[in-house]
């Protein structure tokens, strides 16, 4: 089965009234996608479908978690999926474009697809800023991204010129110990 097909629920020998459906939903939904916003996840969709002549009307709710990438330190981050909607399918001859509450379907179709309904809802459903809980970032990263200030940059240029400075100053030191040393030694042989 493709996965447009596992997503998608066959409707023609549907009786008028209740029906309910569920799918388990997997990385293949998110790899459908071309924009890998979601890397991957696992939710859960259950739908109560009610058939009438000329429509479906679906009430969808999804529960899960997806993986997604962490805005603040780039790593991988687990957001939950809570999302309840309702998606009505008119079965006409006119095919007009989906608008986020109705579905068109031509009545030669045996499907109603539902893949692209499912991962716009469970993208919907995620909070806007999209980021570990606090203290749970990536350090390495968040460090790697730290922009410096003006003022923190002249610190460590500061730091690094006393070091050179004492490095240097170190340097005459020991060579003025040797220097004397040597002197001390000339003065010990001639006294002998
Ligand atoms: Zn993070």
């Amino acid at each position: 089965m493709d996965t447009v097909r596992k997503y998608s629920i066959a409707y023609k020998g549907l009786s008028q009234g209740e029906h309910t459906f569920d799918f388990e939903i997997g990385d293949d939904l998110f790899q459908l996608f071309e924009n890998k916003e979601i890397k991957g996840g696992n939710c859960r969709a259950e739908i109560e479908l009610v058939r009438s002549e000329r429509q479906l009307q679906l009430g969808v709710s999804i529960r899960g978690e997806v993986i997604v990438e962490c805005d603040r330190c780039l790593g991988d981050c687990a957001l939950p999926v809570d999302f309840a909607g309702k998606l009505v399918v008119k079965f006409s001859d006119e095919i007009r474009e989906y608008d986020g509450e109705t579905m068109w379907i031509s009545a030669a179709q045996d499907y109603v697809e539902l893949a692209q309904y499912l991962y716009e809802s469970i993208i919907l459903s995620l909070p806007y800023q999209r980021v570990h809980p606090e203290g749970a970032c990536d350090p390495d990263m968040l460090r790697r991204f730290r922009i410096v200030s003006d003022e923190e940059f002249e610190q460590i240029e500061n730091r690094v010129e006393t070091q050179q400075a004492a490095a240097a100053e170190n340097e005459q030191w020991t060579r003025s110990l040797e220097t004397l040393k040597e002197r001390m030694e000339q003065e010990e042989e001639k006294k002998r």
